[in-house]
């Protein structure tokens, strides 16, 4: 266990050192804004939708290294998938960080973003956590109200 520990200590901190995806995306056609006042991470998140499939996926913003790395990952993660993918996806993760009755382990299937499963021990981190997560399925729903995770 403490070999996958340092493996998705590594992850996290990979990510927030070169975040993919980090960019504006001039053709967006979806973007949301989050803000997290407990921890000051904010971000903007953009997606480009087309035919019911997520395209391309970009974020911009500051906050802490599991804010960032959050980010970074779910960017990666989407790509490719259709909408209800993303929100299925959207929903394992939340369980993923919430859960008081499974265990890390039952979301390796998540696969990297497992890397972000020990926050759920550290309750402020989680909000660092699904930040973009929250913000995510604000763009899909195109609401005009900035999200807060509070
Ligand atoms: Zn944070």
């Amino acid at each position: 266990m403490s070999d996958l520990r340092d493996l998705y200590q590594e992850t996290i901190l990979d990510h927030n050192r070169s975040p993919r995806n980090y960019r504006s995306l001039a053709d967006a056609n979806h973007q949301a804004d989050g803000y997290n006042p407990l921890c000051g991470d904010r971000l903007t998140l953009f997606l480009k939708i087309e035919d019911g499939i997520v395209r391309d996926a970009s974020f911009e913003g500051s906050g802490c290294a599991i804010s960032k790395a959050s980010a970074s990952m779910l960017t990666e993660s989407v790509k490719g998938r259709t909408v209800a993918e993303v929100r299925a996806l959207f929903e394992r993760f939340h369980r993923m960080v919430t859960s008081s009755t499974e265990t890390p382990d039952d979301f390796v299937d998540l696969g990297k973003l497992a890397a972000l499963g020990g926050v759920r021990e550290f309750p402020v981190r989680v909000k660092c956590a699904s930040l973009a997560w929250h913000t995510l399925r604000a763009a899909l729903e195109e609401r005009d109200e900035p999200v807060r995770t509070e």
